[in-house]
């Protein structure tokens, strides 16, 4: 099997898969509706909530779509400073609301002072934050940023996508104050594509009922309709639901706080080995992702002949992504992946560079 330090789709344990081959059940019916309310519950404790977890058939850019479908007639502000933040930005443009952009320079945090003086500008019914820009390797300061709305803008609907970090890093949503907070799938929760899931504080849904035009497929009020009778308005992602109630007792049996070390640990593990070979990460030092690496690559090697040399021995990483895809390489540290694995992977590079 090739070990994938790609943030996303990650490797699958073949037990996960596994799991996903049991026998269809009609999605009305008992047996299903009971494992679908164990999933959407076990995943509470994933996301640190009281609140419910909406679980889609699709993947984590629905999520972001139905955040601004759902908790803003108007106003929404969007914190850019990579490609997926930038990708929210255009899905509020693209669904008709008046979104204004608070951008920071890629490789660079949001910074708390920069939110508060936005939010004294103008009112916003909405704020969308990316937690771990997977393109620049950023990870921005959630819980400053949700305490400074708290401050300032208490009525405003927190939205963070924490796509490429929920389940590798510790993410509280009530703690924090998050309203809506979304992942997908096939990255931290190593699971296959094709699922994600939204926690959303009652405020969040009280907030949705104001706001019209919020579309069917995306509209959360008909969603928790659904929710309270263990279902979805159309029919789920069956498979990945079992996959989902097998991998979080995984999960759960690592320990959630020896999974988030190892998240961590495994980066350090790449930026040790990057500084100590003369590679400069791309984002600042107070700021750098604990599930994704993200490394200029001022040596300029071609990534598809460092992809065919690391292929020879089970292993590849990621080019860069949107506007630093030349400049850049990426190396994800997530999911199923050990500190072994790591070790075997800067080996593999140590070779690939006395080539
Ligand atoms: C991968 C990713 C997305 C897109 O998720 P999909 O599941 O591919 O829709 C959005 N945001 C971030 C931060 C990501 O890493």
């Amino acid at each position: 099997m090739t070990r994938m330090f790609v943030p996303g789709p990650v490797d699958v344990a073949p037990e996960v898969l596994q799991a996903m081959t049991k026998p269809m059940l009609p999605h009305r019916s008992k047996e299903y509706e009971e494992i679908h309310r164990r999933a959407a519950e076990k995943a509470q404790k994933l996301f640190y909530t009281q609140y419910r977890v909406f679980l889609g058939t699709h993947s984590g850019s629905g999520m972001q779509e139905a955040g601004v479908r759902n908790f803003a007639s108007k106003d929404i502000l969007c914190c850019t400073n990579g490609a997926f933040s930038e990708r929210w930005y255009q899905c509020a443009v693209a669904n008709g609301k008046q979104t204004n952009r608070l951008d920071a320079e890629w490789g660079k945090a949001i910074l708390p002072d920069q939110l508060r003086d936005a939010l004294k500008k103008k009112h916003y019914e909405a704020i969308t934050i990316v937690h771990n820009e997977t393109s620049t390797g950023v990870e921005n300061p959630v819980e400053e940023l949700c305490k400074v709305l708290k401050e300032v803008s208490p009525d405003t609907i927190i939205m963070v996508d924490a796509v490429s970090s929920l389940g590798g890093v510790k993410v509280e949503m009530d703690a924090w104050g998050i309203d809506f907070l979304l992942t997908s799938s096939q990255k931290c929760l190593a699971l296959p594509p094709g699922l994600s899931l939204a926690g959303t504080s009652d405020r969040a849904l009280k907030k949705a009922e104001s706001v019209e035009n919020r579309g069917w497929y995306f509209d959360l009020l008909l969603m928790e309709k659904h929710r309270l009778k263990d279902s979805t308005p159309m029919t789920p992602v069956i498979p990945l639901i079992y996959a989902l109630d097998f991998q979080l007792d995984r999960i759960f049996a690592e320990g959630l706080d020896a999974r988030f070390a190892r998240h961590a640990a495994m980066s350090q593990k790449v930026y040790a080995w990057a500084l100590a070979n003369g590679l400069q990460p791309f984002p600042e030092d107070n700021c750098r992702s604990k599930t994704v690496v993200t490394i200029k690559n001022e040596k300029k090697w071609v990534i598809g002949d460092l992809n065919k040399f690391l292929l020879q021995r089970g292993m590849r990483i990621a080019n860069g992504y949107g506007a630093i895809k030349d400049v850049t390489f990426r190396i994800a540290t997530m999911g199923e992946t050990s500190l072994k694995d790591v070790d075997n992977l800067l080996a593999g590079l140590q070779d690939f560079m006395k080539q």
